[in-house]
C-alpha cells in the first residue's frame, strides 16, 4: 500500500492533471490511496470570499466564485472535449459553487464567520479538485472510485486546525478504502478535510493535505507516504528565496519536523508525527521531474554534515514580559505558561532572564486577552511581524564554533531574540521580518557556499 499526494501547483491546469494521472499509474504498487490538494490558489480564493461577504462586499465574494468556476471549467473542457462525462462534471461544479454561494449569502447576511463556517467554505476546492482528477483516471482506463474523505478522516471540532481522532478513524478508514484497493482500485480523495463525528465539516489546517496523506498512510499501514510537489525535495533552504538551495537526498524524521514546524513549507509541520509512531517513511517528489530522486524521510539517515538546512517562520509576535516581582520569585513562569494555556495559544521559543521572560507566537487570535492578562505578571510589550530563522544540523551540543559562525554571518543585522541549546539539532533566534530573508542567505552563504 502506498499513499501518494499532490499539492495545489501539481494540480494547477489540465496538462498537471494529467501528469499526476500517469504518475499515479506508473506507481509501484497495486494497493494505492490518491489524495489530492485543490488547484492552486483555489483555497485562498474561497477565503478571500468568505472575508468579503462578512465584510459587506457580496459582489466580490461572487467574483471569487467566477474565478474559481473558469479555472475548473477550463480544465473540465481541455480534459473531457467530446466526452460523455464532461456535462456531469460541469453539472456538479455548478452545484458545489452554488451551495458557496448560499454560504457566502450567509455569511454576508448575518454579518458572522465562524470557524467552523470557514471550514466548509474553504475545503470546497478539494472536492472540486478530486472530482476533475479522478473522472480523468477513469476516462484513460484506470480502476479509480472518487471518495468523500468527511466519509473517514475523523477529527475533533477544532475547526481550522482539527485533530485526527485515531480510535474512530482508523477503522473508518480501513473499511472504507481497504476493500477497494485489495481488489485493485485506486482511491482518489481529498486532503485538508475531514468531518467531525457528528458531520460537520472540518480542515486541518493550511496546508494540511500532508497531514492528511499521512494520517491515510498510518490508518491503513502504508508501506510509504509520498508527498508530490513543485521542488525536487527538501533543500538547504527555500528555494524561492536562496538560488543556491541543494535538495537533502535523506532527513531524519526528527529533522523533517524541526524544519517543517519552523517554516519549510514544503511540508506540513503535523505530518511526520503520525509517520514516525509507526515508522513510515515519507518521500517527497517532484511532479515537473519525476525522474529525480527526490528526498527520504526516515528514523535513521547517514548524513554526517553538522548543518543541514535553514528555514524562517514569518508573521510571528513576541511578546515580552518584564517584572521587577520576578525577582527571586517562584510560580512566576508558571502563572505567564497557564495564561497561554488558558487561551490555547501554543508557544513556539521561549528566553528567560533573572527579570524578564520572551516570548514568540504565531496564533494571535487572543492575543488582546492574552496581554491583557499577562499584565498581571510585568509590563508588556508585543513586537509584530518579527521572524523565526534557525539552522537545523546534529550534534550541535558536541561541536563548537557553530554559534560564533552563526553570529558572525549575521553581525549586520539586528537579532530580537535567541533561543539555542533547548534541542541538539536546532538554534532560532528572530528577527524583524524585513531581514529574515537576508538572514537565511548570509546563513545559508557561510554554511553551504
Ligand atoms: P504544495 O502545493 O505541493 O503543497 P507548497 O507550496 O505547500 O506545495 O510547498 C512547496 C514549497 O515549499 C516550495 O515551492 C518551496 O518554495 C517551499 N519551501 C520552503 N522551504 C523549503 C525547503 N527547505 N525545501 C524545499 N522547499 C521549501
Ligand atoms: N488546499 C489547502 C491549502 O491551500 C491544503 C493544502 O494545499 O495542503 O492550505
Ligand atoms: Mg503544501
Amino acid at each position: 500500500m502506498i499513499v501518494l499526494k499532490f499539492g495545489g501547483t501539481s494540480l494547477g491546469s489540465a496538462e498537471r492533471m494529467q501528469q499526476v494521472v500517469e504518475l499515479v499509474a506508473a506507481a509501484p504498487d497495486r494497493e494505492r490511496v490518491i489524495v489530492l490538494s485543490a488547484m492552486s490558489g483555489v483555497t485562498n480564493a474561497l477565503i478571500e470570499g468568505a472575508e468579503k461577504a462578512l465584510a459587506r462586499d457580496l459582489g466580490a465574494a461572487l467574483e471569487r466564485i467566477d474565478w474559481i468556476h473558469r479555472k475548473h471549467a477550463q480544465a473540465i473542457d481541455a480534459l473531457f472535449a467530446g466526452s460523455p462525462v464532461k456535462d456531469g462534471l460541469e453539472r456538479e461544479l455548478e452545484a458545489r459553487l452554488d451551495e458557496l454561494k448560499i454560504l457566502y449569502k450567509g455569511i454576508n447576511y448575518l454579518g458572522e464567520l465562524t470557524r467552523r463556517s470557514l471550514d466548509a467554505v474553504s475545503g470546497v476546492g478539494e472536492l472540486l479538485s478530486s472530482r476533475i482528477v479522478a473522472a480523468l483516471a477513469s476516462a484513460r482506463g484506470h480502476r479509480a472510485v472518487w471518495l468523500d474523505a468527511r466519509q473517514f478522516l475523523v477529527t475533533d471540532a477544532d475547526f481550522g486546525r482539527a485533530n485526527p481522532l485515531w480510535d474512530e478513524l482508523t477503522p473508518a478508514t480501513r473499511s472504507a478504502i481497504l476493500p477497494l484497493t485489495g481488489a485493485g482500485t485506486t482511491v482518489i480523495t481529498q486532503g485538508f478535510i475531514g468531518s467531525t463525528t457528528s458531520g460537520a465539516s472540518t480542515t486541518l489546517g493550511r496546508g494540511g493535505s500532508d497531514y492528511s496523506a499521512a494520517i491515510i498512510g498510518v490508518a491503513l499501514d502504508a508501506r510509504e507516504i509520498q508527498i508530490w510537489t513543485d521542488v525536487d525535495g527538501m533543500m538547504t533552504a527555500d528555494p524561492r528565496i536562496i538560488a543556491g538551495a541543494r535538495v537533502l537526498p535523506e532527513v531524519s524524521f526528527q529533522e523533517a519536523s524541526e524544519l517543517a514546524y519552523f517554516g519549510a513549507k514544503v511540508l506540513h509541520p503535523s505530518t511526520i508525527k503520525p509517520a514516525v509512531e509507526k515508522n513510515i517513511p515519507v518521500r517527497i517528489l517532484n511532479t515537473m521531474r519525476p525522474d529525480q530522486p527526490g528526498t527520504l524521510i526516515k528514523d535513521q539517515v547517514k548524513a554526517t554534515e553538522t548543518i543541514r538546512a535553514v528555514a524562517a517562520k514569518k508573521g510571528i509576535t513576541v511578546i515580552f514580559i518584564s517584572s521587577p516581582r520576578m525577582l527571586m520569585s517562584h510560580g512566576f513562569l508558571a502563572g505567564v505558561f497557564a495564561v497561554f494555556d488558558k487561551y490555547r495559544t501554543p508557544i513556539d521559543l521561549i528566553a528567560t532572564s533573572e527579570i524578564s521572560v520572551s516570548l514568540t507566537i504565531d496564533q494571535t487570535e487572543n492575543l488582546q486577552q492574552l496581554t491583557g492578562e499577562l499584565a498581571d505578571y510585568g509590563d508588556v510589550r508585543v513586537v509584530s511581524d518579527a521572524a523565526i530563522v534557525s539552522v537545523v544540523g546534529r550534534q550541535f551540543r558536541e561541536q563548537s564554533g557553530i554559534a560564533g559562525r552563526v553570529f558572525n554571518a549575521l553581525s549586520d543585522i539586528n537579532i530580537i531574540m535567541i533561543s539555542g541549546g533547548a534541542s541538539d539539532i536546532n538554534l532560532s533566534f528572530v528577527v524583524g521580518s524585513e531581514d529574515a530573508d537576508r538572514a537565511m542567505k548570509q546563513l545559508h552563504t557561510e554554511f553551504f557556499r
